[in-house]
């Protein structure tokens, strides 16, 4: 197996995403709807606003009142009531008439328009006493200071769609529906897991010869970021029971998708890729991508298993190019493009022919965007990603590329610093 030929990078993903589809759908109510993603349309049973109402606090007038030329001179109109917020108002107003009326209080017929009260002689908000009469030093236009129903949306109309995150606002407009609960896809859950006898758990002694174990705290974040629930299944060492025994635990959770690192490249004691073999099904395994090429994808007892490379950046390149698309899709999100961008490069880049995913910082001059390597490239160097703002795509074929060639770059979402001058 280790002489056939590596698979396309955007093979591999389809085949890959054709293993997943969006999660059924599941009720939450609005103080955990945030960040989820919709699996049905909402449609609104009314307007919104649902009535005409006031956006200011004054007094409720008819246009038909203002005088026809402006001469500045105050109409005075008779005050024949009070509407405060949370009443349906039973008066009717004639000519002539007016009502007090509170910010978000229904308009009360005959009513077409509100006068501020800093446009009357009784400019107090606080007052609990009516004036029977007031002067309107500026009378306004019909419309003015009226929200009317349907403003916002119409009855009947989608205004969410399935496939939407609720951000907070929508969860909010979910409120205003009066919704107190609506469907969302379930979250994907997704167990990870770390192989490796020279792996030790931060916050413990480092023996000789040993590393602390990085992986799980990267992969987790990212499959956070990409919409799923993960769970640990901490650092197996390098024997097929003990790896069996922690995927185990990922079954017995009833997990959408297992992820591991290390294990699956053709050392002695890679037993990742045997264990999938042996136990479920391995669907393709080394991709022609650098780094990032043993990554190994199948399932272990019926539980799609992508088994990442070993190498943080090769993992870090594994999950973004394969994994959280495949989360995404579980999520119920739609396709996400990659963020990608030309740029020019800064200096001479190398490369073995294989899609290349390298490190970059991009900043943005007058001449639009450039982009240079930061760090040393090894896929071991964690710092490579961490100082990067973008991947460097090198398309399969392609050697070498000289300073000034045009090239593709994907924007990283979790990058923190920012593209700038
Ligand atoms: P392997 O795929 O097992 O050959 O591992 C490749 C490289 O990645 C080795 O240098 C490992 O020590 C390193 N490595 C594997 N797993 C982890 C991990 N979870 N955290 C940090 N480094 C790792
Ligand atoms: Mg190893």
């Amino acid at each position: 197996m280790t002489d056939s030929p590596l698979l396309p990078v955007n093979d591999a993903l389809n085949r890959i995403l054709s293993d997943f589809a969006p999660l059924p759908a599941e009720p939450v109510d609005l103080f955990n709807a945030a960040g989820r993603v919709l699996a049905q349309d909402v449609v609104s049973e009314f307007d919104l606003p649902p009535f005409d109402n006031s956006s200011m606090d004054g007094f409720a007038v008819h246009a038909a009142d203002r005088p026809l030329s402006d001469d500045g001179a105050p109409v005075v109109v008779k005050v024949i009531g009070d509407i405060p917020a949370g009443v349906q108002p039973s008066l009717s107003l004639l000519p002539g008439q007016a009502a007090r009326i509170m910010t978000g209080a229904a308009l009360p017929e005959g009513a077409d328009c509100v006068v501020p009260v800093e446009d009357t002689d009784f400019p107090y908000r606080e007052s609990r006493v009516l004036p029977e009469t007031i002067r309107i030093t500026r009378f306004p236009a019909a419309g003015v200071n009226v929200r009317p129903h349907g403003q916002d949306a119409l009855a009947h109309q989608p205004i969410l769609r399935s496939g939407q995150v609720l951000t907070p606002p929508a969860v909010a407009l979910l409120a205003t529906l009066g919704l107190a609960e609506v469907k969302v896809h379930r979250l994907p859950r997704v167990a990870i897991l770390s192989t490796g006898d020279e792996l030790v758990k931060p916050g413990q002694p480092l023996p000789p010869g040993h590393i602390y174990e990085s992986n799980s705290w990267m992969i987790s974040g990212l499959a956070a970021q990409a919409g799923a629930l993960p769970l640990q299944l901490g650092v197996s060492p390098d024997q097929p029971d003990a790896i069996r025994q922690r995927l185990n635990q990922a079954i017995d959770a009833g997990v959408d998708l297992i992820l591991t690192s290390a294990g699956v490249s053709v050392g002695v004691y890679d037993y990742v890729r045997q264990v999938i073999e042996e136990d479920g099904q391995l669907n393709l395994w080394r991709v022609n991508m650098r780094p990032g090429k043993p990554l190994a994808y199948g399932s272990y007892r019926g539980t799609p298993l992508m088994g990442l490379p070993g190498n943080p950046v090769s993992a870090y390149v594994g999950f973004v190019v394969f994994a959280g698309p495949a989360i995404q899709r579980m999520a119920g999100l739609p396709a996400q493009p990659r963020n990608l961008r030309r740029a020019r490069l800064e200096h001479d880049v190398n490369s073995d022919g294989r899609e290349s995913y390298l490190r970059v910082q991009v900043r943005s001059g007058p001449d639009g965007l450039s982009a240079a390597l930061v760090a040393h490239q090894g896929s071991g160097n964690l710092l490579s990603i961490v100082r990067a703002n973008a991947l460097l795509i090198i398309p399969s074929g392609v050697k070498s590329l000289p300073a000034g060639s045009e090239v593709d770059i994907w924007l990283l979402a979790d990058s923190y610093s920012e593209v700038g001058a």
